[in-house]
């Protein structure tokens, strides 16, 4: 009761807050590349988000500096109403490589976020057991990164990232590297995750077609520097149908859009 009590008073209320965020990179040849220019953004909540761009627009570096990864130039990010310094385990990140310890199996790199937190083996394994129950792995425990496939590496991060039981997800382009048949299957089974958990999700993909499945919400980016072009929300039920007239519809516009912005 009071669980739902939380989750009702939090619905609505934004988790995250980017006002006027500059990212400027010197790089090693002392060039100065913008990489993103004066983006704002709040995020309530439960909100599925997905940010859709060209390559090089500043996905990663907007997402990175979420995750306090990276400092904005100008402009701030907010995260529960504190200024972001620095990583913390309240946002978990899952990225397009497979960024697992390869000398870990399965269930040891799950439960490495409660073990640098200091829980107990007991805790560490009963929480590995229940993320890998969840990415419907039971089967590969033991089993270490290379012996699996894109895919299951993948659930694997995701159960990863939940295990530490983050109130936002951050999702840089993770279903980019699988097989168009997998990737459906994960966007799938990540909804479904999403549905039971309500985690927060912020997903960066250069599909506009995975974005219009996936999200609540989508943010659409211009060419570099990255600037917001489109914030649209996409009322559409789940699941959806990749048939259905409204959906291909909703795709082709922002294709469009995309398209006439970078011409
Ligand atoms: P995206 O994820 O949308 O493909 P990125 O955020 O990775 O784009 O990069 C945005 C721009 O910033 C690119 O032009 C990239 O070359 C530049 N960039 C990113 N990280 C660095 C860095 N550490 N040093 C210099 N330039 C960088
Ligand atoms: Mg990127």
């Amino acid at each position: 009761m009071a669980a739902l009590l939380q989750v009702s008073e939090q619905m609505g209320k934004e988790l995250i807050k980017v006002e006027s965020l500059g990212k400027k990179f010197t790089t090693e040849k002392g060039d100065e590349v913008t990489a993103l220019e004066n983006i704002s953004l709040d995020v309530k909540h439960n909100e599925f988000v997905c940010i859709v761009g060209p390559s090089g627009c500043g996905k990663s570096t907007l997402l990175r500096i979420i995750a306090g990864l990276d400092k904005p130039s100008s402009g701030k990010a907010i995260f529960d109403g504190e200024p972001i310094e620095g990583t913390e385990s309240r946002r978990g990140m899952v990225f397009q490589e497979y960024s697992l310890m390869p000398w870990r199996n399965v269930e040891e790199n799950i439960w490495m976020g409660p073990e640098l937190s200091g829980k107990t083996d007991r805790e560490c394994r009963d929480t590995a057991e229940r993320y890998i129950k969840l990415v419907r792995l039971e089967e590969f425990s033991k089993a270490r990164p290379h012996e699996l496939s894109g895919g299951m590496r993948q659930r694997v991060a995701i159960a990863r990232a939940l295990a530490n039981s983050p109130d936002l997800l951050l999702m840089d382009e993770p279903f980019g590297a699988l097989d168009s048949y997998t990737r459906i299957l994960l966007q799938k089974e990540l909804l479904k995750i999403w549905e039971a958990h309500r985690k927060t999700v912020i997903f960066v993909t250069h599909s506009v077609d995975e974005a219009v499945y996936l999200a609540d919400r989508i943010i659409v980016m211009s060419d570099r520097p990255g600037r917001i072009i489109l914030d649209k929300e996409i009322t559409l039920p789940h699941p959806r149908k990749r048939d259905d007239p409204v959906y291909a519809k909703m795709v082709a516009s922002i294709l469009e859009m995309l398209e006439g912005k970078l011409s």
